[in-house]
Parts: structure tokens; C-alpha cells; sequence
């Protein structure tokens, strides 16, 4: 993609319409450059596309339209068209849809300018409404960001005439701003922390490289990773170079954000679902044009338009919410060590418990790998032991064994926090009818409703459909005998309250709280003590610090151990380290205990011996063994459709048809009834399809569905390196 067009000659535009084709349009006035975003007609509207190169001409050229406007925007780098054409082929995406990914900023055609932006003002209200109530609090959980009129509304779902009367009385604040500003400078030269022998070693190893390198930083939570490679952004900003940092979760944000603006005196752009779209547009503007040296965001900041990327940090690389699981299927850890290859930027993974993918990189030399092998400071690692249900004494639904119970007593004695983990959002995660053993499932999908009594409602984890508790059974019609099976964190809660009536027990769920903001208070209260026992999901897995914190239960360790997943093992594994790792992190020791039915089993006895490279390469045996990822390749595809008929024969037709596949060296399997064999009320079919590493998979796929129509509703989706099978 290469070259500038004159007005009137043929350009070749990629637009993000879902058309199989490059569209021919005539270069504007005064001409346009390969590159240029740019707004053309299509049918009786206006799109956005972006100039790829030269027009084919086998068009009824007295039909060709003209290029409406080269837009006001950074026009796309090379780099960046060479990384949505390498990652939509490895992913089997279309370009229009990797085009909306690399464009995924509102406005990005609207010229510069000053607009209204509304903040919290210093007034006092006169009178407080629900709805005045809400648009402050709006403002309150978003700190100091400016939102646009409609946004600000739109949040706090009321109209734009609440707002203005809250200006009227200077509660909230108008003023006008220009668009799009650069973010505050980062001083890479303010000093950083004094670094141990550990650290000073891995900054060391991880600077002066030129080019492109991946490399694997392992390190137990506590080590000092994040300081670590703090160092290295420090090193690409002095170097004139643009940094990213990829999040596995929003809540982790805020406190990164903090640890920032401590090391450099400024806070860097953010991307992320919880960021306005005003936000949105400045913060793919400045990355464009140099406005933003650094930006910390959620997977999809990997598709923004750095114009000179030198470094992407992925932390908590083995985390699956990198692997994006609906519309472009795409791992992020992967994808940022694609964008990096093409741009000559340094990638760093960060993790306490890697991906078996990054260890067997890292093992064959393909990434360099730098260890921390001690917390930082006095903090020890805890001690991990397992505790034998079938030797305790538990009534029925009663989770916490008397082993446990008498150890979170002992730490409440010496005033230090006990978590109680487990991995299970809502109060239980099924509901029965005493009456007639029926179950209440979702009406769309092949799930049970699992009760939230926090939100007073039944909710399908799948699809997200909730409905409020039926007092009679919707089965037999009989009431009163509905119970709830099994626990979630909220009746964790419950239990844990009844046995220590004394603690402050807090229940840490992401369903929990209204907001970002309001969780991460409540994150912050608790690790400066206020409160004694915490129940979570993985949420609290996930890199908070606790320094009060000395004991962690794990109530049901033998949970992700269930199921035919490829990856049970692994994310078993790294879990309980994870979470295990939240004990002991200031100077006093931790203890982790995990309730289990089978502590003989492989991976339980891991965990508890702490012996990661056994475990690892016991795992990757296996994985050899069998032919899968990272020793082989996969994919997976999904079929699916209202009726399920249809549905399987397609996956009958494609079994059947798999010369391309064989052809290739590779094979299928099934088809067979997805795991969730029906979500939103499509019936759903899972193929699977293996391969040597060697093997040209993508080519193969495609040539084996290329000559597919798919008829009425039915859909196909290909996940290559599928994460999970649902
Ligand atoms: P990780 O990212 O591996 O979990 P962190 O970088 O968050 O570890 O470090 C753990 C704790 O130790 C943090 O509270 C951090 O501020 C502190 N820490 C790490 N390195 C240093 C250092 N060189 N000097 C002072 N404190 C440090
Ligand atoms: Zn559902």
C-alpha cells in the first residue's frame, strides 16, 4: 500500500462494511495518499474506509463515485495495515472487521474543535431529586473526567435537562475544552524505586535491545514484576518511543494508574470499556499523532495507532480474558507479539503462573525468560497445604470444614484477614424444586439459572437474561418448595457470618458493585483493614494487595478440575497460586489452605509442592503426547441456528467433505453438540480440528468452508487456538 492519487484516479477503499471486496471510488479534490481514512457513498449512505491502494477497474466506471472527504485523521501507518492483514489472516477475520477494530474511536472524521464538557462543580444543590442524585454520582465514580452532555445523561440515564439544572446551580461544571488534547508529559528521568539484585538484573537484561524481543518475566505476586517492567517503559520513553500496557481487568487499572503517576509525575491515557467515547477519540488521536506516550488498556488498545510503538507489556499474560471470545476471536498476548515483530517493539509477558504456550517459548529459546525468584523484601511465600474433605465433619450445605473454620479463628484472634475463595458469582448455583427435582433453566440457553440474592433475581450466566424468583415452581406449579443447591459467594457470606458472628465479612463479587469506582473503594478500605474475613471470586485472584492479609481458603479446589477442557489443568494450577499468593504479602507469613476431595490428584499435589517446572513439564508431555497446542495446532468451529436440525447437518456436510483438510495433513472431529448446546436460543455444534504444528491451517480452513452457503440463520464461526470449549 504505497503512493498518492490524483483527483479523478481509481482508489481501492477497505471500508468496514461487511463486503467481501476493496470498493472502487474516484480520488477527491485535490487527490489522497494510500492510507488516508476517508468517507465515501455506499447505497444512499456515507462510510468510513481507508484508502488501500489502487482501484481494480472492472467496474462500470461511469458508475464509480467519488471519495466524499479525506478525513482529518492521522492517515494509516504501513505497520498497521501490514498488522490487520497478518492478524485477519491468522485469525480467518475479515478485513472490514479488523478495519472496526482499528477504528473503534467515535467522530474520528469530525474536524478540531471546542465542545460543552461538564464536571463536578462546587455548588450546593438546592433541592436533591433521584435523578440529580444519579448524575453526581456519575461524576463522583468517574473522578476527575469531563463527559459530553449526551454522555453524562446517558450514564446516569436521565435527560439532558437534569444536567443543565444542576449547572444552574453550580453543582456540576461547564466549560469549553478543545477536543482532542495531548496527555501530560511522563518523566521517564524522575528517579525510580532502589531496585534488588533480582530486579536490577532483569531491568538490565530486558534494556538494550534493538528491535524486536520477546521476552517471558516469571516472577511469584509479590516480586516486583510490575517494578520491573515500570523500568522498562522508562527506558522506551527516554528512547522517544511510545509504550502500552495491557490489563487483564479494569479494577486492576486504578491502582496501576497510581503506581505511574508515582514513577513519571503523570498519569498515562486510558483504554478501556469504562473510558467515555470522548475519551476514546482523543486517546486514538494523541497515540496517532505523539500526544500520548504511554497508554494502559484493556486487549483491544493493541488495534490503536501508535506511531511509534517500542514496548508492550502484557501483565498477567496467562490471564483468559486476553482471548477475546465473540466477534474477532483474538488473544491478545499473541496478537501483541505479532504488532511488535512488525513494528520492532520489545514485548514483555509478565506472569506469576505463564501460559504453557509462553513456558514452552521460553524453554525452547524462542523468548528470553527472566526470573524473580523471591518476593520483595521480607515477604515469604506461603505455605500451602491441603485439607482432606472426606476426613471432615460438614454437615450438608455447609462448606467451611472445622480445619479451616479453626484456622480463620486464629487469625481473627491476632487481627489479621482470612479470604475465603471461591470461584462461583451469585448465591447458588442451582435452584430445585423440592417437590419435583426440577431444575430452573434458562429459557435460551442450555444452562441453569443461578440465583443472585444480592440483585433479588435468577440470572443466566450465559446470556445474561434474568428474572425474579417464581414463588411457585414453573414445573409441577407447586410453591414454597424451591431451594438453592450448592454455593455461591453470597451464600458463602451467609455461612461465614453465622459461624464468626463477631467478624466484618465482605463479599468481593464484580455483579457487587455498581461501579469500577465503587469496587475499587471498596478494595481499598479492605487492604487498609476494614474488614476481617473477604469472600471472593477470582476477581480478588487478580493482583490486589492485601497486606493485613495472612490466610487464604480455598473452599473448593477440586472445582476447575471438572470438564474436558484442554486447559483445566492449567488454569487450575495457576489459580490456586494466584489466589494462594494473595497471603503473607507484608512481613508476615501466609498460609493457604485448599479444601479437596482428591488431594492425590496430579495437579492438587502441584499446587501444594510448589514444584512449577514438574508440573510443567508433566503438563507439556501430555500436551505433546496428545497432538495439542502448543505441540500441535487446533481450531474450533462453531455452528449454529434456531433449529437443530439444520445445524447438524451442516456439520454432517462439512465432516464429510474434509478432503481440503486431509489434503493439508490435518483432521476433524465431530460433529458433536457444543458443551452449551444452546446460548440465546441458537442450538449449537461443535467440529474440531487438528494438525502437526507444521501445517498450514488457516489455508485449509478456508478452502474447506470457502464453497459453503450458509442458508437462512445458520452461522459458522473458526476459533483458532480455541481458549475454551463451551
Ligand atoms: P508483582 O508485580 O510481581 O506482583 P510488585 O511490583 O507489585 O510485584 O511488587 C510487590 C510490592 O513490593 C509492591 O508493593 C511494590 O511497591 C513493592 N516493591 C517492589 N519492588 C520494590 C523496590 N525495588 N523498592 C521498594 N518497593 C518495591
Ligand atoms: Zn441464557
Amino acid at each position: 500500500m504505497q503512493g498518492y492519487f490524483d483527483e479523478g484516479d481509481l482508489v481501492g477503499v477497505l471500508t468496514t462494511q461487511p463486503l467481501g471486496r476493496l470498493l472502487d471510488y474516484k480520488a477527491p479534490e485535490g487527490g489522497c495518499f494510500a492510507g488516508a481514512f476517508v468517507e465515501v457513498p455506499l447505497g444512499p449512505r456515507k462510510v468510513l474506509g481507508v484508502v488501500w491502494g489502487p482501484g481494480k477497474g472492472d467496474w462500470d466506471l461511469s458508475k464509480v463515485r467519488s471519495v466524499i472527504r479525506v478525513l482529518d485523521a492521522p492517515p494509516m501507518r504501513e505497520e498497521m495495515v501490514a498488522f490487520l492483514e497478518k492478524a485477519g489472516s491468522y485469525t480467518l477475520t475479515p478485513m472490514p472487521a479488523m478495519l472496526r477494530l482499528a477504528t473503534r474511536a467515535p467522530g474520528l472524521g469530525d474536524p478540531p474543535s471546542m465542545r460543552k464538557v461538564y464536571r463536578m462543580g462546587s455548588g450546593e444543590v438546592d433541592r436533591m431529586t433521584p435523578a440529580r442524585e444519579k448524575v453526581l454520582g456519575v461524576l463522583a465514580d468517574y473522578g476527575g473526567l469531563a463527559f459530553t452532555l449526551g454522555e453524562l445523561a446517558e450514564q446516569a440515564g436521565v435527560t439532558s435537562s437534569v444536567v443543565k439544572g444542576l449547572v444552574k446551580q453550580g453543582a456540576v461544571h461547564e466549560e469549553d475544552t478543545p477536543r482532542d488534547v495531548p496527555f501530560p508529559r511522563l518523566d521517564p528521568g524522575l528517579p525510580g524505586r532502589e531496585l534488588s539484585e533480582d530486579q536490577a538484573a532483569a531491568v538490565a537484561a530486558l534494556s538494550g535491545a534493538e528491535g524486536y524481543r520477546t521476552t517471558l518475566l516469571k516472577g511469584v505476586t509479590g516480586s516486583g514484576k510490575t517494578e520491573v517492567y515500570l523500568e522498562a517503559v522508562a527506558a522506551c520513553l527516554k528512547a522517544g518511543r511510545q509504550a502500552l500496557v495491557l490489563l487483564p481487568e479494569i479494577a486492576l487499572t486504578a491502582e496501576f494508574l497510581t503506581r505511574v503517576e508515582a514513577r513519571f509525575g503523570a498519569r498515562p491515557a486510558e483504554w478501556h470499556s469504562g473510558v467515555t467515547m470522548t475519551e476514546r477519540r482523543r486517546v486514538w488521536r494523541m497515540v496517532a499523532e505523539g500526544g500520548a506516550e504511554l497508554v494502559v488498556g484493556a486487549r483491544s488498545a493493541l488495534f490503536l495507532p501508535f506511531r511509534d510503538l517500542g514496548l508492550v507489556v502484557v501483565d498477567e499474560e496467562h490471564d483468559s480474558s486476553y482471548k477475546q471470545e465473540d466477534g474477532v476471536l483474538y488473544n491478545a498476548r499473541d496478537m501483541a507479539v505479532l504488532r511488535a515483530s512488525l513494528c520492532g517493539a520489545q514485548v514483555v509477558l509478565a506472569s506469576a503462573t505463564p501460559s504453557l504456550e509462553s513456558w514452552a517459548n521460553a524453554e525452547s529459546g524462542k523468548y528470553q525468560k527472566l526470573e524473580l525468584t523471591s518476593r520483595f523484601g521480607e515477604a515469604v511465600l506461603p505455605e500451602m497445604r491441603a485439607i482432606d474433605m472426606r476426613a471432615e465433619d460438614l454437615p450438608g450445605a455447609r462448606w467451611v470444614s472445622p480445619t479451616l473454620q479453626r484456622e480463620i479463628e486464629a487469625r481473627l484472634e491476632k487481627g489479621e484477614q482470612s479470604l475465603v475463595f471461591l470461584n462461583r458469582r451469585g448465591y447458588a448455583p442451582v435452584t430445585i424444586c423440592r417437590a419435583c427435582g426440577h431444575q430452573i433453566g434458562c429459557d435460551h440457553c442450555d444452562a441453569r439459572m443461578v440465583e443472585h440474592r444480592f440483585l433479588k433475581r435468577l440470572m443466566c450466566h450465559q446470556c445474561g437474561e434474568t428474572k425474579p424468583m417464581p414463588v411457585a415452581c414453573p414445573a409441577c406449579g407447586v410453591e414454597g418448595r424451591l431451594a438453592p443447591v450448592g454455593p455461591g459467594v453470597e451464600r458463602m457470606g451467609e455461612e461465614i457470618a453465622a459461624l464468626f458472628p463477631e467478624a466484618r465479612v465482605t463479599v468481593l463479587s464484580s455483579d457487587m458493585f455498581g461501579s469500577a469506582r465503587a469496587l475499587k473503594t471498596r478494595i481499598e478500605e479492605i487492604a487498609a483493614g476494614e474488614a476481617d474475613i473477604i469472600i471472593g471470586t477470582q476477581l480478588v485472584a487478580k493482583g490486589h494487595n492485601f497486606p493485613l492479609l495472612t490466610l487464604v481458603g480455598v473452599i473448593d479446589a477440586d472445582l476447575g478440575l471438572q470438564g474436558s477442557d484442554l486447559r483445566a489443568a492449567e488454569r487450575t494450577f495457576q489459580l490456586m497460586r494466584q489466589v494462594a499468593g494473595r497471603a503473607g504479602r507484608a512481613s508476615t507469613p501466609g498460609l493457604a489452605l485448599l479444601q479437596t476431595f482428591q488431594p492425590e490428584h496430579p495437579v492438587i499435589r502441584a499446587i501444594l509442592s510448589g514444584d512449577e517446572e514438574g508440573f510443567w513439564q508433566a503438563e507439556a508431555r501430555e500436551r505433546e503426547q496428545a497432538g495439542v497446542p502448543p505441540y500441535g495446532r487446533m481450531a474450533g468451529i462453531v455452528l449454529s441456528g434456531p433449529d437443530v436440525g439444520p445445524v447438524f447437518d451442516l456439520g454432517n456436510h462439512l465432516a464429510q467433505n474434509d478432503a481440503p483438510l486431509r489434503a493439508a495433513g490435518a483432521q476433524v472431529f465431530g460433529p458433536a453438540p457444543a458443551p452449551i448446546a444452546r446460548i440465546r436460543g441458537r442450538h449449537r455444534v461443535r467440529l474440531l480440528v487438528k494438525s502437526p504444528k507444521g501445517v498450514a491451517l488457516q489455508g485449509a480452513l478456508e478452502t474447506w468452508v470457502s464453497g459453503l452457503k450458509l442458508k437462512g440463520d445458520l452461522r459458522l464461526s473458526i476459533d483458532i487456538d480455541p481458549q475454551s470449549f463451551f
